[in-house]
Protein backbone atom coordinates (compact mmCIF):
# COMPACT_ATOMS: atom_id res chain seq x y z
CA UNK A 1 0.00 0.00 0.00
CA UNK A 2 1.11 3.29 -0.91
CA UNK A 3 0.93 6.18 1.52
CA UNK A 4 -1.25 9.40 1.50
CA UNK A 5 2.06 11.37 0.45
CA UNK A 6 2.73 9.44 -2.43
CA UNK A 7 -0.98 10.45 -3.33
CA UNK A 8 -0.18 13.54 -3.21
CA UNK A 9 2.97 13.91 -5.32
CA UNK A 10 0.94 11.98 -7.89
CA UNK A 11 -2.14 14.54 -7.60
CA UNK A 12 0.83 17.21 -8.21
CA UNK A 13 2.13 15.66 -11.05
CA UNK A 14 -1.04 15.11 -12.42
CA UNK A 15 -2.54 18.46 -11.97
CA UNK A 16 -3.21 20.50 -15.66
CA UNK A 17 -3.13 17.17 -17.19
CA UNK A 18 -6.10 15.89 -19.60
CA UNK A 19 -8.70 13.82 -18.10
CA UNK A 20 -7.67 10.13 -18.20
CA UNK A 21 -4.53 10.88 -16.00
CA UNK A 22 -6.49 10.56 -13.22
CA UNK A 23 -6.90 6.65 -14.03
CA UNK A 24 -3.61 6.48 -12.67
CA UNK A 25 -4.83 7.01 -8.82
CA UNK A 26 -6.50 3.71 -8.61
CA UNK A 27 -5.02 1.68 -5.79
CA UNK A 28 -4.85 1.68 -1.70
CA UNK A 29 -3.42 4.52 0.33
CA UNK A 30 -2.14 4.87 4.05
CA UNK A 31 -4.19 7.66 5.70
CA UNK A 32 -3.76 8.26 9.37
CA UNK A 33 -6.22 6.39 10.84
CA UNK A 34 -7.89 4.72 7.93
CA UNK A 35 -7.01 3.06 4.48
CA UNK A 36 -8.68 4.96 1.49
CA UNK A 37 -8.97 3.39 -1.63
CA UNK A 38 -9.76 4.70 -5.23
CA UNK A 39 -11.19 1.37 -6.55
CA UNK A 40 -12.49 2.99 -9.94
CA UNK A 41 -12.08 6.14 -11.73
CA UNK A 42 -14.35 7.87 -14.10
CA UNK A 43 -13.66 8.32 -17.85
CA UNK A 44 -14.63 12.18 -18.08
CA UNK A 45 -16.03 14.63 -15.79
CA UNK A 46 -19.81 14.03 -16.88
CA UNK A 47 -19.70 10.47 -16.48
CA UNK A 48 -20.90 8.52 -13.12
CA UNK A 49 -18.56 9.59 -10.71
CA UNK A 50 -15.45 7.52 -9.43
CA UNK A 51 -15.58 4.38 -6.53
CA UNK A 52 -13.66 5.12 -3.56
CA UNK A 53 -14.30 3.47 -0.07
CA UNK A 54 -12.22 3.88 3.30
CA UNK A 55 -11.47 1.07 5.87
CA UNK A 56 -11.36 2.29 9.38
CA UNK A 57 -9.29 -0.65 11.44
CA UNK A 58 -11.77 -1.75 14.29
CA UNK A 59 -8.78 -0.78 16.55
CA UNK A 60 -8.90 2.80 15.60
CA UNK A 61 -12.67 2.83 15.60
CA UNK A 62 -13.31 1.65 18.84
CA UNK A 63 -16.57 0.69 19.49
CA UNK A 64 -17.47 -1.05 22.43
CA UNK A 65 -18.16 -5.00 22.25
CA UNK A 66 -21.79 -5.16 23.15
CA UNK A 67 -22.22 -2.73 19.64
CA UNK A 68 -19.96 -5.50 17.31
CA UNK A 69 -20.96 -9.04 19.18
CA UNK A 70 -22.85 -10.04 16.53
CA UNK A 71 -24.75 -9.99 12.91
CA UNK A 72 -27.70 -7.82 14.16
CA UNK A 73 -25.93 -5.00 16.21
CA UNK A 74 -23.17 -4.77 13.51
CA UNK A 75 -26.36 -4.32 11.20
CA UNK A 76 -27.86 -1.39 13.50
CA UNK A 77 -24.49 -0.11 13.59
CA UNK A 78 -23.84 0.30 10.33
CA UNK A 79 -26.70 1.85 9.67
CA UNK A 80 -26.13 4.52 12.22
CA UNK A 81 -22.73 4.48 11.11
CA UNK A 82 -24.29 5.26 7.09
CA UNK A 83 -26.48 7.86 8.73
CA UNK A 84 -23.25 9.66 10.44
CA UNK A 85 -21.16 9.81 7.44
CA UNK A 86 -24.04 10.61 5.32
CA UNK A 87 -24.43 13.81 7.40
CA UNK A 88 -21.03 14.59 7.26
CA UNK A 89 -20.57 14.35 3.84
CA UNK A 90 -23.44 16.08 2.67
CA UNK A 91 -21.58 19.23 4.72
CA UNK A 92 -18.86 19.07 1.51
CA UNK A 93 -20.83 17.97 -1.08
CA UNK A 94 -19.37 20.35 -4.50
CA UNK A 95 -17.48 21.81 -2.06
CA UNK A 96 -14.88 21.32 -4.71
CA UNK A 97 -15.41 23.12 -7.68
CA UNK A 98 -15.37 22.00 -11.54
CA UNK A 99 -17.26 20.53 -14.65
CA UNK A 100 -19.88 18.47 -14.54
CA UNK A 101 -19.59 16.10 -11.60
CA UNK A 102 -16.45 17.61 -10.23
CA UNK A 103 -16.61 18.15 -6.49
CA UNK A 104 -19.76 15.44 -6.14
CA UNK A 105 -19.44 13.69 -2.86
CA UNK A 106 -22.21 10.64 -3.16
CA UNK A 107 -23.15 8.72 -0.01
CA UNK A 108 -26.63 6.53 0.30
CA UNK A 109 -29.30 8.71 2.20
CA UNK A 110 -31.17 6.06 4.15
CA UNK A 111 -34.96 5.76 4.96
CA UNK A 112 -36.67 5.21 7.60
CA UNK A 113 -36.37 1.64 7.56
CA UNK A 114 -32.82 -0.34 9.14
CA UNK A 115 -31.52 -1.97 6.15
CA UNK A 116 -27.83 -3.71 5.22
CA UNK A 117 -25.94 -1.64 2.56
CA UNK A 118 -22.73 -1.64 1.17
CA UNK A 119 -22.47 1.85 1.33
CA UNK A 120 -21.43 0.97 4.98
CA UNK A 121 -20.46 -2.31 6.40
CA UNK A 122 -19.28 -3.33 9.60
CA UNK A 123 -17.48 -6.42 10.35
CA UNK A 124 -15.30 -7.49 13.02
CA UNK A 125 -12.30 -6.63 11.16
CA UNK A 126 -13.35 -2.83 11.10
CA UNK A 127 -15.48 -0.61 9.30
CA UNK A 128 -16.21 -0.21 4.96
CA UNK A 129 -17.64 2.78 3.96
CA UNK A 130 -18.12 3.17 -0.23
CA UNK A 131 -18.88 6.18 -1.45
CA UNK A 132 -19.17 8.40 -4.98
CA UNK A 133 -16.22 11.19 -5.81
CA UNK A 134 -16.47 13.23 -9.10
CA UNK A 135 -12.89 13.76 -9.67
CA UNK A 136 -12.58 17.53 -10.95
CA UNK A 137 -11.79 19.01 -13.38
CA UNK A 138 -12.29 22.24 -15.54
CA UNK A 139 -14.18 21.59 -18.90
CA UNK A 140 -11.39 17.78 -19.46
CA UNK A 141 -8.10 19.22 -17.59
CA UNK A 142 -7.37 17.86 -14.25
CA UNK A 143 -7.90 20.15 -11.30
CA UNK A 144 -6.16 17.92 -8.67
CA UNK A 145 -6.15 20.81 -6.11
CA UNK A 146 -9.85 20.47 -5.68
CA UNK A 147 -9.65 16.74 -5.14
CA UNK A 148 -7.09 17.08 -3.09
CA UNK A 149 -9.38 19.43 -1.01
CA UNK A 150 -11.65 16.51 -0.83
CA UNK A 151 -9.15 13.46 0.00
CA UNK A 152 -7.29 15.97 2.56
CA UNK A 153 -9.33 18.04 3.69
CA UNK A 154 -13.01 17.03 3.95
CA UNK A 155 -12.95 13.80 3.72
CA UNK A 156 -10.37 13.03 6.54
CA UNK A 157 -12.95 15.02 8.57
CA UNK A 158 -15.74 12.95 7.48
CA UNK A 159 -14.42 9.39 8.30
CA UNK A 160 -12.85 10.97 12.09
CA UNK A 161 -16.23 12.47 13.04
CA UNK A 162 -18.22 9.66 11.43
CA UNK A 163 -16.62 6.37 12.50
CA UNK A 164 -14.21 6.92 15.70
CA UNK A 165 -16.31 5.96 18.72
CA UNK A 166 -14.90 9.01 20.41
CA UNK A 167 -16.24 11.46 18.82
CA UNK A 168 -19.87 10.20 18.30
CA UNK A 169 -22.73 10.62 21.34
CA UNK A 170 -22.09 7.05 23.17
CA UNK A 171 -25.58 6.87 24.24
CA UNK A 172 -27.46 7.41 20.61
CA UNK A 173 -25.00 4.25 19.39
CA UNK A 174 -26.51 2.60 22.41
CA UNK A 175 -29.82 3.28 21.66
CA UNK A 176 -29.62 2.30 17.81
CA UNK A 177 -28.13 -1.35 19.08
CA UNK A 178 -30.47 -1.51 21.93
CA UNK A 179 -33.81 -1.10 19.71
CA UNK A 180 -32.03 -3.53 17.48
CA UNK A 181 -31.90 -5.98 19.85
CA UNK A 182 -35.40 -5.04 21.51
CA UNK A 183 -37.31 -5.33 17.66
CA UNK A 184 -35.25 -8.64 17.29
CA UNK A 185 -36.82 -10.21 20.13
CA UNK A 186 -40.12 -9.11 19.24
CA UNK A 187 -39.84 -10.41 15.93
CA UNK A 188 -38.69 -13.56 17.58
CA UNK A 189 -41.64 -14.27 20.25
CA UNK A 190 -44.10 -13.70 17.78
CA UNK A 191 -44.13 -17.69 16.79
CA UNK A 192 -44.09 -18.70 20.32
CA UNK A 193 -46.97 -16.58 20.93
CA UNK A 194 -48.92 -17.68 18.44
CA UNK A 195 -48.71 -14.42 16.75
CA UNK A 196 -48.13 -13.31 13.10
CA UNK A 197 -47.60 -9.79 14.32
CA UNK A 198 -47.19 -7.19 17.18
CA UNK A 199 -48.35 -3.45 16.92
CA UNK A 200 -47.49 -1.32 20.13
CA UNK A 201 -49.46 1.00 22.11
CA UNK A 202 -48.61 4.35 21.59
CA UNK A 203 -47.14 3.44 18.09
CA UNK A 204 -47.36 6.47 15.17
CA UNK A 205 -48.70 4.44 11.76
CA UNK A 206 -49.72 7.28 9.13
CA UNK A 207 -47.34 8.51 7.23
CA UNK A 208 -47.15 12.88 6.51
CA UNK A 209 -47.96 12.32 3.29
CA UNK A 210 -48.07 10.32 0.39
CA UNK A 211 -44.69 10.96 -0.53
CA UNK A 212 -43.17 11.15 3.02
CA UNK A 213 -42.42 8.18 5.07
CA UNK A 214 -42.19 10.64 8.18
CA UNK A 215 -44.53 10.15 10.57
CA UNK A 216 -47.19 12.75 10.56
CA UNK A 217 -47.52 15.08 13.21
CA UNK A 218 -50.78 15.06 15.60
CA UNK A 219 -52.10 11.58 14.29
CA UNK A 220 -54.10 9.38 16.54
CA UNK A 221 -51.63 7.08 18.26
CA UNK A 222 -52.12 3.51 18.65
CA UNK A 223 -54.27 1.60 21.12
CA UNK A 224 -54.85 -1.93 21.19
CA UNK A 225 -58.23 -3.40 22.28
CA UNK A 226 -58.10 -5.05 25.58
CA UNK A 227 -58.93 -8.50 24.19
CA UNK A 228 -55.96 -8.23 21.88
CA UNK A 229 -53.53 -6.75 23.99
CA UNK A 230 -50.03 -8.90 24.83
CA UNK A 231 -47.38 -7.92 26.63
CA UNK A 232 -43.88 -8.45 26.57
CA UNK A 233 -40.14 -8.15 28.72
CA UNK A 234 -37.99 -6.48 26.09
CA UNK A 235 -34.15 -7.07 26.96
CA UNK A 236 -33.87 -3.74 26.96
CA UNK A 237 -36.96 -1.42 26.77
CA UNK A 238 -38.50 -3.41 29.60
CA UNK A 239 -42.24 -4.05 29.41
CA UNK A 240 -44.45 -3.19 26.41
CA UNK A 241 -47.59 -3.81 25.49
CA UNK A 242 -49.72 -3.51 22.03
CA UNK A 243 -51.76 -5.36 19.85
CA UNK A 244 -51.16 -9.27 19.00
CA UNK A 245 -52.40 -10.66 15.55
CA UNK A 246 -53.01 -14.12 16.41
CA UNK A 247 -51.58 -16.79 13.14
CA UNK A 248 -54.86 -17.71 11.25
CA UNK A 249 -57.25 -15.38 9.75
CA UNK A 250 -57.66 -11.90 10.50
CA UNK A 251 -59.89 -9.47 8.67
CA UNK A 252 -59.65 -5.74 9.23
CA UNK A 253 -62.42 -4.24 8.48
CA UNK A 254 -64.26 -0.55 9.07
CA UNK A 255 -65.35 2.13 7.25
CA UNK A 256 -63.82 4.06 4.19
CA UNK A 257 -60.77 6.66 5.52
CA UNK A 258 -61.26 5.04 9.21
CA UNK A 259 -57.29 4.07 8.68
CA UNK A 260 -57.51 0.35 7.59
CA UNK A 261 -54.89 0.28 4.71
CA UNK A 262 -52.64 2.50 7.00
CA UNK A 263 -52.33 -0.42 9.40
CA UNK A 264 -51.64 -3.44 6.20
CA UNK A 265 -49.05 -0.79 5.19
CA UNK A 266 -47.32 -0.47 8.48
CA UNK A 267 -47.64 -4.62 8.81
CA UNK A 268 -46.15 -4.89 5.73
CA UNK A 269 -43.39 -2.76 6.33
CA UNK A 270 -42.93 -3.96 9.55
CA UNK A 271 -41.04 -7.07 8.16
CA UNK A 272 -38.03 -4.44 7.84
CA UNK A 273 -36.56 -2.65 12.11
CA UNK A 274 -37.46 1.34 11.61
CA UNK A 275 -35.31 3.80 13.13
CA UNK A 276 -35.59 5.25 16.62
CA UNK A 277 -38.60 8.22 16.05
CA UNK A 278 -40.34 6.67 12.99
CA UNK A 279 -43.48 5.49 15.45
CA UNK A 280 -43.34 2.32 14.02
CA UNK A 281 -40.50 1.21 15.84
CA UNK A 282 -42.46 -1.80 17.71
CA UNK A 283 -44.40 -2.87 14.66
CA UNK A 284 -43.15 -6.32 14.26
CA UNK A 285 -44.46 -8.19 11.30
CA UNK A 286 -43.23 -12.09 10.88
CA UNK A 287 -40.23 -11.50 8.35
CA UNK A 288 -41.42 -13.82 5.86
CA UNK A 289 -44.61 -12.09 5.34
CA UNK A 290 -45.78 -11.06 1.44
CA UNK A 291 -48.11 -8.43 0.71
CA UNK A 292 -49.63 -9.43 -2.75
CA UNK A 293 -51.78 -7.50 -5.02
CA UNK A 294 -53.39 -8.03 -8.60
CA UNK A 295 -50.86 -7.43 -10.93
CA UNK A 296 -52.27 -7.35 -14.59
CA UNK A 297 -49.75 -7.96 -17.43
CA UNK A 298 -47.62 -9.95 -15.51
CA UNK A 299 -45.33 -12.99 -16.42
CA UNK A 300 -45.87 -16.31 -14.92
CA UNK A 301 -43.90 -19.47 -16.09
CA UNK A 302 -44.73 -22.71 -15.09
CA UNK A 303 -46.97 -22.72 -11.56
CA UNK A 304 -49.51 -24.54 -10.43
CA UNK A 305 -52.01 -22.79 -9.90
CA UNK A 306 -54.80 -25.75 -9.98
CA UNK A 307 -55.61 -24.79 -6.57
CA UNK A 308 -57.21 -21.98 -7.55
CA UNK A 309 -57.99 -21.93 -11.39
CA UNK A 310 -58.74 -25.40 -13.29
CA UNK A 311 -60.38 -25.67 -16.58
CA UNK A 312 -59.93 -22.50 -18.49
CA UNK A 313 -61.59 -22.26 -21.40
CA UNK A 314 -58.76 -22.50 -23.83
CA UNK A 315 -57.53 -26.19 -21.88
CA UNK A 316 -54.27 -24.69 -20.78
CA UNK A 317 -52.97 -26.99 -17.97
CA UNK A 318 -52.87 -25.01 -14.62
CA UNK A 319 -50.47 -27.27 -13.09
CA UNK A 320 -48.24 -25.90 -14.85
CA UNK A 321 -49.76 -22.60 -16.30
CA UNK A 322 -47.21 -19.83 -18.12
CA UNK A 323 -48.65 -16.52 -19.93
CA UNK A 324 -46.71 -13.39 -20.96
CA UNK A 325 -49.52 -11.27 -19.82
CA UNK A 326 -51.81 -12.77 -16.52
CA UNK A 327 -55.33 -11.71 -15.61
CA UNK A 328 -55.74 -10.12 -12.40
CA UNK A 329 -56.93 -13.24 -10.65
CA UNK A 330 -54.45 -15.52 -12.49
CA UNK A 331 -51.27 -13.02 -11.31
CA UNK A 332 -52.94 -13.33 -7.84
CA UNK A 333 -53.58 -17.20 -7.57
CA UNK A 334 -49.53 -17.69 -8.87
CA UNK A 335 -48.28 -15.28 -6.58
CA UNK A 336 -49.54 -16.97 -3.58
CA UNK A 337 -48.28 -20.25 -5.14
CA UNK A 338 -44.68 -18.46 -5.61
CA UNK A 339 -45.08 -16.93 -2.22
CA UNK A 340 -45.31 -20.44 -0.69
CA UNK A 341 -42.26 -21.08 -2.46
CA UNK A 342 -40.52 -18.40 -0.81
CA UNK A 343 -41.43 -20.24 2.31
CA UNK A 344 -43.80 -17.24 3.36
CA UNK A 345 -46.10 -17.80 6.43
CA UNK A 346 -48.30 -14.91 6.16
CA UNK A 347 -49.98 -13.45 3.14
CA UNK A 348 -51.42 -9.53 3.59
CA UNK A 349 -53.98 -9.00 1.15
CA UNK A 350 -56.30 -5.41 0.64
CA UNK A 351 -59.58 -6.19 -1.42
CA UNK A 352 -59.15 -2.62 -2.84
CA UNK A 353 -55.88 -3.92 -4.72
CA UNK A 354 -57.01 -7.52 -5.42
CA UNK A 355 -58.81 -8.96 -8.21
CA UNK A 356 -62.51 -9.38 -7.11
CA UNK A 357 -63.03 -12.31 -8.74
CA UNK A 358 -59.95 -13.68 -6.89
CA UNK A 359 -61.47 -12.98 -3.76
CA UNK A 360 -65.22 -14.06 -3.83
CA UNK A 361 -67.74 -14.91 -5.78
CA UNK A 362 -71.56 -14.20 -4.30
CA UNK A 363 -74.72 -16.78 -4.19
CA UNK A 364 -76.09 -15.27 -6.73
CA UNK A 365 -73.23 -15.49 -8.57
CA UNK A 366 -73.01 -19.05 -7.92
CA UNK A 367 -76.48 -19.42 -8.94
CA UNK A 368 -76.73 -17.79 -12.09
CA UNK A 369 -72.91 -19.22 -13.29
CA UNK A 370 -72.67 -22.89 -12.30
CA UNK A 371 -69.76 -23.70 -10.53
CA UNK A 372 -68.54 -26.16 -13.56
CA UNK A 373 -68.70 -23.07 -15.95
CA UNK A 374 -66.26 -20.94 -13.46
CA UNK A 375 -62.79 -21.61 -13.24
CA UNK A 376 -61.96 -19.97 -10.45
CA UNK A 377 -61.80 -21.17 -7.08
CA UNK A 378 -61.77 -17.90 -4.70
CA UNK A 379 -59.33 -17.39 -2.51
CA UNK A 380 -62.30 -17.40 0.09
CA UNK A 381 -63.08 -21.34 -0.15
CA UNK A 382 -59.31 -21.86 0.15
CA UNK A 383 -58.12 -18.90 3.37
CA UNK A 384 -58.98 -21.70 5.95
CA UNK A 385 -57.13 -24.85 4.11
CA UNK A 386 -53.98 -22.56 3.62
CA UNK A 387 -53.95 -22.29 6.89
CA UNK A 388 -54.55 -25.26 8.41
CA UNK A 389 -53.29 -27.45 6.04
CA UNK A 390 -49.80 -24.83 5.17
CA UNK A 391 -49.60 -23.04 8.50
CA UNK A 392 -50.04 -20.14 6.36
CA UNK A 393 -51.68 -16.93 7.79
CA UNK A 394 -53.63 -13.98 6.16
CA UNK A 395 -54.21 -10.94 6.90
CA UNK A 396 -57.03 -9.29 4.67
CA UNK A 397 -58.04 -5.56 4.45
CA UNK A 398 -61.90 -5.96 3.55
CA UNK A 399 -63.85 -2.86 2.81
CA UNK A 400 -66.81 -4.23 0.91
CA UNK A 401 -67.38 -8.04 0.72
CA UNK A 402 -68.70 -9.53 3.99
CA UNK A 403 -68.56 -13.30 2.92
CA UNK A 404 -64.76 -13.42 4.70
CA UNK A 405 -66.72 -12.72 8.28
CA UNK A 406 -66.97 -16.89 8.13
CA UNK A 407 -63.56 -18.01 7.72
CA UNK A 408 -62.21 -15.04 10.17
CA UNK A 409 -60.91 -16.27 13.06
CA UNK A 410 -60.39 -12.46 14.51
CA UNK A 411 -62.08 -9.60 13.07
CA UNK A 412 -60.83 -6.27 14.03
CA UNK A 413 -62.56 -2.82 13.02
CA UNK A 414 -60.61 0.00 12.48
CA UNK A 415 -62.83 2.91 14.23
CA UNK A 416 -61.47 6.05 13.92
CA UNK A 417 -57.88 4.93 13.56
CA UNK A 418 -58.43 2.98 16.78
CA UNK A 419 -58.32 -0.70 16.49
CA UNK A 420 -61.52 -2.72 17.71
CA UNK A 421 -61.87 -6.65 18.65
CA UNK A 422 -65.54 -7.50 16.73
CA UNK A 423 -64.42 -11.17 16.43
CA UNK A 424 -67.71 -12.27 18.97
CA UNK A 425 -70.19 -9.72 17.39
CA UNK A 426 -68.90 -10.37 13.25
CA UNK A 427 -69.27 -13.95 14.47
CA UNK A 428 -72.82 -13.87 15.96
CA UNK A 429 -74.14 -12.43 12.70
CA UNK A 430 -72.57 -14.94 10.84
CA UNK A 431 -76.23 -17.33 10.89
CA UNK A 432 -78.22 -14.10 10.07
CA UNK A 433 -76.22 -14.16 6.71
CA UNK A 434 -75.68 -17.09 5.53
CA UNK A 435 -72.66 -17.72 2.76
CA UNK A 436 -74.05 -20.68 0.23
CA UNK A 437 -70.45 -23.08 0.73
CA UNK A 438 -69.17 -23.60 -2.12
CA UNK A 439 -67.11 -26.90 -1.97
CA UNK A 440 -63.92 -26.37 -3.65
CA UNK A 441 -62.15 -29.60 -5.02
CA UNK A 442 -59.69 -30.99 -1.92
CA UNK A 443 -56.76 -28.54 -0.98
CA UNK A 444 -53.42 -30.16 -1.77
CA UNK A 445 -49.68 -28.54 -1.65
CA UNK A 446 -49.02 -26.93 -5.43
CA UNK A 447 -46.28 -28.99 -7.51
CA UNK A 448 -44.89 -26.70 -9.57
CA UNK A 449 -41.28 -26.24 -10.16
CA UNK A 450 -39.79 -23.82 -12.55
CA UNK A 451 -37.01 -24.87 -13.81
CA UNK A 452 -34.49 -22.04 -15.43
CA UNK A 453 -33.73 -21.95 -19.07
CA UNK A 454 -31.22 -19.61 -21.08
CA UNK A 455 -33.41 -17.90 -23.86
CA UNK A 456 -33.19 -20.27 -26.77
CA UNK A 457 -32.16 -17.40 -29.24
CA UNK A 458 -28.59 -17.32 -27.39
CA UNK A 459 -29.54 -14.18 -25.72
CA UNK A 460 -27.60 -15.17 -23.17
CA UNK A 461 -24.32 -15.86 -25.47
CA UNK A 462 -22.47 -13.36 -26.90
CA UNK A 463 -22.46 -13.35 -30.90
CA UNK A 464 -19.40 -13.09 -33.05
CA UNK A 465 -20.34 -9.56 -34.34
CA UNK A 466 -18.72 -10.30 -38.15
CA UNK A 467 -19.96 -13.55 -38.28
CA UNK A 468 -22.90 -13.77 -36.19
CA UNK A 469 -21.81 -17.36 -34.82
CA UNK A 470 -22.40 -17.68 -31.33
CA UNK A 471 -19.20 -17.61 -29.16
CA UNK A 472 -19.88 -20.96 -27.53
CA UNK A 473 -18.45 -20.95 -23.40
CA UNK A 474 -18.62 -17.44 -23.66
CA UNK A 475 -21.35 -15.79 -21.57
CA UNK A 476 -22.83 -12.54 -23.03
CA UNK A 477 -21.65 -9.60 -20.33
CA UNK A 478 -25.45 -7.99 -19.51
CA UNK A 479 -25.76 -4.03 -18.35
CA UNK A 480 -28.14 -3.69 -15.44
CA UNK A 481 -29.64 -0.56 -15.36
CA UNK A 482 -31.44 0.77 -12.53
CA UNK A 483 -34.88 2.55 -13.12
CA UNK A 484 -35.52 3.80 -9.43
CA UNK A 485 -37.17 1.55 -6.85
CA UNK A 486 -39.57 0.33 -9.95
CA UNK A 487 -37.35 -2.18 -11.60
CA UNK A 488 -34.23 -2.01 -13.60
CA UNK A 489 -33.69 -3.74 -17.75
CA UNK A 490 -30.90 -6.75 -17.67
CA UNK A 491 -29.37 -6.22 -21.26
CA UNK A 492 -33.02 -5.66 -23.30
CA UNK A 493 -35.22 -7.37 -20.69
CA UNK A 494 -36.94 -5.25 -18.06
CA UNK A 495 -38.21 -6.97 -14.78
CA UNK A 496 -40.97 -5.37 -13.19
CA UNK A 497 -41.24 -4.72 -9.84
CA UNK A 498 -43.64 -1.67 -9.92
CA UNK A 499 -46.23 -3.96 -7.74
CA UNK A 500 -43.48 -5.79 -5.15
CA UNK A 501 -44.45 -3.09 -2.30
CA UNK A 502 -42.36 -4.57 0.34
CA UNK A 503 -39.14 -3.68 -2.07
CA UNK A 504 -38.59 -0.14 -0.30
CA UNK A 505 -35.59 1.16 -1.76
CA UNK A 506 -33.61 1.79 -5.10
CA UNK A 507 -30.27 0.06 -3.88
CA UNK A 508 -32.95 -2.96 -2.71
CA UNK A 509 -33.68 -3.02 -6.43
CA UNK A 510 -29.98 -2.37 -7.63
CA UNK A 511 -29.29 -5.56 -5.70
CA UNK A 512 -31.71 -7.12 -7.40
CA UNK A 513 -30.11 -6.04 -10.45
CA UNK A 514 -26.63 -7.86 -10.01
CA UNK A 515 -27.97 -10.54 -8.58
CA UNK A 516 -30.13 -11.65 -11.35
CA UNK A 517 -27.30 -10.72 -14.22
CA UNK A 518 -25.61 -13.16 -11.92
CA UNK A 519 -28.31 -16.11 -11.72
CA UNK A 520 -28.05 -15.79 -15.83
CA UNK A 521 -25.03 -15.40 -16.27
CA UNK A 522 -23.45 -18.55 -13.88
CA UNK A 523 -26.03 -20.79 -12.23
CA UNK A 524 -29.25 -20.69 -14.96
CA UNK A 525 -28.59 -24.36 -16.83
CA UNK A 526 -31.65 -25.71 -17.76
CA UNK A 527 -31.30 -27.95 -14.55
CA UNK A 528 -31.35 -25.93 -11.83
CA UNK A 529 -34.44 -25.08 -10.64
CA UNK A 530 -35.56 -21.38 -9.47
CA UNK A 531 -35.58 -21.99 -5.75
CA UNK A 532 -32.52 -23.87 -6.37
CA UNK A 533 -31.07 -20.23 -7.58
CA UNK A 534 -33.14 -18.52 -5.17
CA UNK A 535 -31.88 -20.38 -2.16
CA UNK A 536 -27.79 -19.92 -3.41
CA UNK A 537 -28.35 -16.58 -3.82
CA UNK A 538 -30.22 -15.80 -0.44
CA UNK A 539 -27.28 -18.31 1.45
CA UNK A 540 -24.44 -16.78 -0.44
CA UNK A 541 -25.65 -13.10 0.47
CA UNK A 542 -25.95 -14.15 3.84
CA UNK A 543 -22.60 -15.26 4.28
CA UNK A 544 -20.48 -13.18 2.10
CA UNK A 545 -22.83 -9.54 1.44
CA UNK A 546 -23.43 -8.43 -1.54
CA UNK A 547 -20.12 -8.06 -2.47
CA UNK A 548 -20.69 -11.52 -3.63
CA UNK A 549 -22.31 -10.52 -6.62
CA UNK A 550 -19.96 -7.82 -7.43
CA UNK A 551 -18.79 -8.04 -11.08
CA UNK A 552 -15.05 -7.17 -10.15
CA UNK A 553 -12.89 -7.35 -7.45
CA UNK A 554 -14.78 -4.47 -5.25
CA UNK A 555 -18.30 -3.76 -5.09
CA UNK A 556 -19.33 0.15 -4.81
CA UNK A 557 -21.57 1.46 -2.37
CA UNK A 558 -25.37 1.55 -3.71
CA UNK A 559 -26.57 -1.54 -2.82
CA UNK A 560 -29.13 -3.01 -0.10
CA UNK A 561 -29.90 -6.52 0.70
CA UNK A 562 -33.25 -7.31 -0.38
CA UNK A 563 -35.29 -10.20 1.30
CA UNK A 564 -35.77 -13.83 -0.02
CA UNK A 565 -39.51 -13.01 -0.58
CA UNK A 566 -37.94 -10.25 -3.28
CA UNK A 567 -35.40 -12.10 -4.47
CA UNK A 568 -37.70 -14.71 -5.43
CA UNK A 569 -40.56 -11.61 -6.46
CA UNK A 570 -37.56 -10.81 -9.23
CA UNK A 571 -36.47 -14.35 -10.52
CA UNK A 572 -40.67 -15.41 -11.12
CA UNK A 573 -40.76 -12.08 -12.87
CA UNK A 574 -38.03 -12.20 -15.13
CA UNK A 575 -39.48 -13.20 -19.05
CA UNK A 576 -35.99 -14.71 -20.35
CA UNK A 577 -35.63 -17.79 -18.61
P1 LIG B 1 -58.95 3.27 4.73
O1 LIG B 1 -58.02 2.28 4.12
O2 LIG B 1 -59.68 2.71 5.90
O3 LIG B 1 -59.87 3.88 3.75
P2 LIG B 1 -56.57 4.85 5.19
O4 LIG B 1 -55.74 3.93 5.97
O5 LIG B 1 -56.26 5.05 3.77
O6 LIG B 1 -58.11 4.47 5.35
O7 LIG B 1 -56.53 6.23 5.97
C1 LIG B 1 -57.24 7.38 5.52
C2 LIG B 1 -56.49 8.64 5.90
O8 LIG B 1 -56.38 8.79 7.30
C3 LIG B 1 -55.09 8.69 5.36
O9 LIG B 1 -54.85 9.98 4.82
C4 LIG B 1 -54.21 8.46 6.56
O10 LIG B 1 -52.98 9.14 6.47
C5 LIG B 1 -55.04 9.02 7.71
N1 LIG B 1 -54.76 8.29 8.94
C6 LIG B 1 -54.61 6.96 9.07
N2 LIG B 1 -54.36 6.61 10.35
C7 LIG B 1 -54.36 7.77 11.05
C8 LIG B 1 -54.15 8.09 12.45
N3 LIG B 1 -53.89 7.12 13.34
N4 LIG B 1 -54.21 9.38 12.80
C9 LIG B 1 -54.47 10.34 11.88
N5 LIG B 1 -54.67 10.11 10.59
C10 LIG B 1 -54.62 8.85 10.16
MG1 LIG C 1 -57.90 1.60 2.06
Amino acid sequence: MQSSRELQNQLRSIDHKSYPAYKALRGSYQFDGYQLNIDHVQGDPFAAPSHVSVFVPASVAAFPEYAVKNDLTRQALSDFLARQFAKQVNQYTFKAKGSGKSGLISVTQCGQEVLYRTACEVTNKGITARFAVGFPANGRTINARELEKILFEYLPVCVTQAFSYKNLNAKAVQAAVELAEDQDYIRKQLDTMGLVAFVADHAVLPRESGISSKPMKNSVEFESPESLRVSMELPHKGTITGMGIPKGITLIVGGGYHGKSTLLTALELGVYNHIAGDGREYVITDESALKMRSEDGRFIKDVDISMFINDLPNKKDTRCFSTEDASGSTSQAAGIIEGMEAGSRVFLLDEDTSATNFMVRDAFMQRVVSPDKEPITPFLSRAKALYEQAGISTILVAGSSGAFFHIADTVIQMDNYRPVDITEKAKALCASFPISEEMPTPFSMPQSHRIMTKDANGATRRRDYRTGAVKKDEPERLKVKVMGRDGFALGKQNVDLRYIEQLIDTEQTAALGIMLKYAVEKLIDGKRTLSDIAEYMITQMQKKGLSFFAEGSYIPGGYAMPRPQEIYACLNRYRRA
